[in-house]
């Protein structure tokens, strides 16, 4: 099931692809950041259980698996990570075996791996990128105390080849030291880039080095500044914590 954006609840299969070059104060899925040996496949719809496989799985397999679980009856695949960008040849080769069987191919990603983007932006269905903000993000190997760049301008030419796919969306997590005046300027480029974007504030779900939730006068004070420039803002939390899911 999507628990995030604005599918949210629609269901969904996921391929989670492994590595990733960035280092979110938040993120969920530390697991991914390194290639794993082993993969998990979940063996029946629903029921949790799985296979360990050694990596890599090929394609036929992961279809294989795809079909065991309903493929044809949910709204989406989405391929996902870690950061799926950094081996656009699999998101390319999954896109081309799965595209046409039903659901909606469906790629989120960082939002910073432009010429990879520009390999598979034509095989899928629907581009979700983040829009990564200097306060709580740094790149893999990265000095926390340092004050690094901000991610804007490959952000910018990231969107511009996403607004080639049937629908981009862009979401930026908002975390307690998220500054005002980065939300605003992402909102700014969005406009100019890709105006017809939804752009998603999602509060952030406290783990890993992040403690608390942003206030909630803070996020609904921004989204109101945010919609001053783009007219489509919405203001959505992760949904997996409300019924459980990890
Ligand atoms: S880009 Fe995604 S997988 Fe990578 S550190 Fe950030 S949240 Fe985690």
């Amino acid at each position: 099931m999507q628990g995030e954006g604005p599918h949210v609840g629609a269901s969904t299969l996921f391929i989670r692809l492994g590595a990733c070059d960035l280092r979110c104060r938040w993120c969920d899925s530390p697991h991914t950041w390194k290639p794993a040996e082993t993969c998990r496949l979940e063996t029946k719809r629903g029921a949790g259980a799985f296979e360990t496989l050694p990596n890599p799985v090929p394609i036929a397999a992961i279809v294989a698996a795809a079909e065991r679980l309903e493929l044809a009856a949910h709204a989406f695949v989405s391929i996902t990570g870690g950061e799926p960008l950094l081996q656009p040849e699999v998101v390319a080769a999954l896109a081309a075996a799965l595209r046409g069987r039903g659901p909606r191919i469906h790629l989120e990603t960082h939002g910073l791996a432009v010429a990879a983007l520009a390999q598979v932006v034509e095989q899928v269905d629907l581009v979700a990128m983040d829009w990564k903000l200097a306060s709580d993000v740094r790149r893999a190997g990265e000095s926390w105390k340092a004050q690094r760049p901000d991610f804007h301008d490959e952000h910018e030419a990231f969107l511009r080849v996403a607004a080639r796919a049937p629908e981009v969306f862009v979401k930026i997590v908002v975390t307690p030291a998220t500054r005002d005046e980065e939300v605003l300027e992402a909102a700014r480029r969005i406009a100019r880039t890709a105006p017809r974007s939804v752009l998603v504030l999602q509060p952030v779900t406290p783990r890993g080095g992040v403690a608390e939730r942003p206030a909630p006068g803070r996020v609904l004070a921004l989204a109101a500044a945010a919609e001053r420039i783009l007219r489509d803002v919405r203001v959505i939390p992760q949904t997996h914590p409300i019924y459980g899911v990890p």
